[in-house]
């Protein structure tokens, strides 16, 4: 780390340290002072101005959500692990990283992600019906090494932000934490079903400060364990109990399907889960990949439209509720379509190789042969870099689920090999599974697109060569 660097981390930190203080002794009238904060150290160009002066205006009402949700973290979380988050999130990640990765994308000419996700181990310690983990068992993990090279290849390129997939990453929860303290610059994130979370790993995760965690959850009691075996839920719930009442930061990640739907975006639900100290939820579309996958889970295009909705309607202060609602194919517009390809994130698996997607199981490029820029300036990912936006329309923003012919064309072109851990996977069988969806959502979609406003993306293209760039 530079000398620079440096002094304006241990400057932030003190700051920070001071505003903490500050705000807990007057929370509600002194959390704008936060956000003035924020605006002097990330703000400058990066991130647009009225950003803030809505974030300012918010935090001055006391049952504005946004307030709420701040104040519940300020009361809920740990403070240390709150500041170390909050300082490697916006400093490292927000102004640091941001300003690296930028600047990469253009000496490297490639996508250079934000995020990276990767797979500790394919083992799982459930056998969740459906799931790939449970029928691959023990077979194949990346080794502590390779997470340190990835994670150190990532922070050369300017990537603070990692998020754990599996398998079931606290299989390895030992490393998991090893990774988190060699790297304090960066914010790791678990998505687990949450079984393995007991108290000596809690004080672990306070410890180290940057770890957060996305637990699996599929509606109700029923529905839960029915997918995920007798007691699954009540574990996860156990899980939760734990992080809340070690003060750890945590939320949910929910796949929905044409048959949880209704439940999942209730207000039975989300009540409950506020209740458990969730304080984010991301919303997973199902997506029918692999060779159990059914095309019968997607859900309908009145539900995608449905969903669209609930999502702004969750985030409308006067109708929402204090919990961060993020939707993986409903929220192409504030980010300009896919973000795959490393344009704004990719997934290693298990075995290494690197894929544009964790739901695009197909690569030209492993950890073991290949270096992380060598993965980005790879035919399959230049292919990614060179088609996004892969449709004008943000409400159709994937190239396998909602313009499958984009995806079918990629992946013959180059002739990527697939890398389904169980099944090897054609891309016509995959692509055809999701054409009826992407037929009937198109005037849906369309017609959503043309009847709704949308925010001006803060986000860069490098299709035609750079020409459509968005700065
Ligand atoms: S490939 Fe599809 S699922 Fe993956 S990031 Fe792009 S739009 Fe989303």
């Amino acid at each position: 780390m530079s000398i620079k660097k440096k002094a304006i981390t241990a400057s932030a930190s003190a700051a920070l340290g001071g505003i903490l203080k500050y705000i807990d002794r007057e929370p509600e009238k002194n959390l704008v002072k936060i956000i003035e904060y924020a605006e002097k150290i990330v703000g400058k160009g990066l991130f647009p101005a009225e950003n803030f002066t809505r974030m300012k205006a918010g935090a001055s009402d006391p049952d504005n959500i946004y307030t709420r949700l701040v104040m519940n973290m300020l009361r809920d979380v740990d403070r240390d692990l709150l500041k170390h988050m909050f300082l490697s999130l916006a400093l490292e990640a927000g102004y640091f990283g941001t300003k690296e990765v930028r600047a990469n994308r253009e000496k490297y000419n490639c996508n250079i992600p934000f995020i990276l996700l990767f797979d500790p181990t394919s083992a799982c310690n459930l056998k969740c019906k459906g799931c790939w983990a449970a029928e691959y068992g023990h077979r194949q993990s990346l080794s502590m090494e390779e997470m340190r090279s990835i994670v150190s290849q990532g922070k050369a390129l300017g990537t603070h932000v990692y998020m754990l997939t599996g398998g079931e990453p606290l299989i390895r929860k030992d490393d998991v934490i090893r990774l988190c303290e060699e790297n304090p610059d960066c914010v790791f994130m678990a998505y687990t079903n949450g079984t393995l979370i007991d108290d000596a790993f809690c004080r672990e995760v306070l410890r180290v400060g940057n770890l957060a965690f996305a637990l699996s959850i599929e509606g109700t009691e029923a529905s839960n364990d029915f997918r995920r075996g007798e007691g699954a839920y009540e574990r996860t719930m156990q899980a939760m109990a734990l992080l809340k009442k070690y003060k750890c930061f945590y939320g949910i990640s929910v796949c929905y399907t044409r048959k949880n739907f209704d439940y999942v975006i209730s207000d039975e639900f989300t009540d409950k889960m506020l209740d458990c100290g969730v304080k984010y939820a991301w919303y997973f579309n199902y997506m029918p990949v692999g060779h159990t996958a059914d095309p019968e889970l997607i859900p309908t295009p009145a539900q995608r439209k449905a969903m669209y909705f609930w999502l702004r309607k969750m985030r409308r202060s006067e109708t929402g509720k204090p919990l961060m609602v993020i939707d993986f194919q409903d929220d192409g517009e504030y980010v300009g379509g896919c973000i795959a390809g490393g344009r704004n994130y990719f997934h290693i698996n298990s075995s290494g190789d690197m894929e544009p997607c964790v739901f695009i199981h197909y690569s030209d490029a492993n950890i073991r042969t290949h270096t992380l820029l060598q993965a980005l300036q790879n035919p399959l990912f230049m292919e990614y870099r060179k088609g996004q936006p892969f449709n004008d329309n943000h409400l159709r923003p994937c190239p396998m689920l909602e313009n499958p012919e984009k995806l079918r064309e990629i992946i013959k072109k180059i002739g990527a090999r697939s890398t389904d851990l169980i099944v090897e996977e054609d891309v016509d069988t995959l692509c055809g599974r999701c054409d009826a969806f992407a037929y009937e959502w198109q005037p849906v979609a369309d017609e959503i697109w043309r009847t709704t406003t949308h925010p001006k993306t803060h986000t860069q293209y490098y299709r035609d060569g750079g020409k459509s760039k968005i700065q």
